[in-house]
């Protein structure tokens, strides 16, 4: 087991990408904790967990809100008594061409996308540095390396992520926490089946591996960037995307 004993965070744990990072960690032995605004679908993802011999808790937390991500980190610490790893992993979309972007688009997808990964870091990067160690790592997008039509509100946010996770391995690496991105390809998720059925066969067209990809082969990246084989690893942004954009 790749992530025995260690406590891991991760947002977003209810479906698609968060579900199976959650339960690959788990499967290499870490306490997962899950949150996502619907909590029914987190318990059922913690259960899963646990029938398979692993162990976690759910939690009800919305990441745009301090409020709730404060209680979250509360919750862990005075459960768990330290946070190891945190998969900064929710997200929304709110497509719409750039000139037909209403304010409420932008808003939600930057307070969800950049705004609830900036508190969920911050909260984590506090308990970390405390400990001396520990690992962030954050979802951005193939989108949030090379933009993409009609995501004018995702593209900032997931570009805003990189960022981030730049400069949080420049402060948070000489205090034993590392800061990681995965940006994903074009992943077979709720998210992307919300995709009209023509655009997702064109992009499979561009896809050198000749498919989307799987949540699992997302939660791969973040059980190996969670790891201690990445030790040395920090300030990398782990592109998951079957060669898209090469
Ligand atoms: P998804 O299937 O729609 O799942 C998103 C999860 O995040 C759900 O559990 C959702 O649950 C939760 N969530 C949404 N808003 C939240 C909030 N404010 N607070 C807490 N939890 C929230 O999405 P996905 O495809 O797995 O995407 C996961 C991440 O990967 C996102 O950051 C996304 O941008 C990124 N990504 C996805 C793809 C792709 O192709 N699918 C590609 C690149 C990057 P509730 O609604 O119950 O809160």
């Amino acid at each position: 087991m790749r992530l025995k004993g260690k406590i891991a965070v991760v947002t977003g744990a209810g479906d698609g990408i968060g579900e199976a990072i959650a339960k690959a960690y788990g499967a290499q032995g870490a306490i997962v904790i899950g949150c996502a605004r619907t909590l029914e679908k987190v318990e059922r993802v913690i259960n899963d967990i646990k029938a398979a011999g692993g162990q976690g808790a759910a939690v009800r937390a919305d990441v745009s809100k301090k409020e709730d991500v404060d209680n979250l980190f509360k919750f862990v610490m005075e459960k768990y008594g330290r946070v190891d790893i945190l998969a900064n992993n929710a997200g929304i979309t709110a497509d719409s061409r750039f000139v037909k972007m209403s304010e409420e688009q932008w808003d939600n997808v930057i307070n969800i996308n950049l705004k609830g990964v900036f508190l969920c870091g911050q909260q984590a990067a506090l308990i970390m540095v405390e400990q001396n160690s520990g690992v962030i790592i954050n979802t951005s997008s193939v989108v949030g390396l090379y933009g993409n039509f009609g995501q004018t509100n995702y593209a900032a946010a997931k570009f805003g992520v990189i960022g981030m996770t730049k400069t949080w391995a420049k402060e948070l690496s000489p205090k034993g926490v590392r800061a990681c991105a995965v940006a994903p390809g074009f992943i077979a998720t709720p998210m992307v089946a919300k995709m009209p059925e023509k655009v997702l066969d064109s992009i499979k067209a561009k896809v050198p591996l000749g498919r989307l990809g799987t949540p699992e082969d997302i939660a791969n990246a973040f059980v190996y960037l969670a790891s201690d084989e990445a030790s040395y690893v920090t300030g990398a942004v782990l592109s998951v995307d079957g060669g898209v954009v090469l």
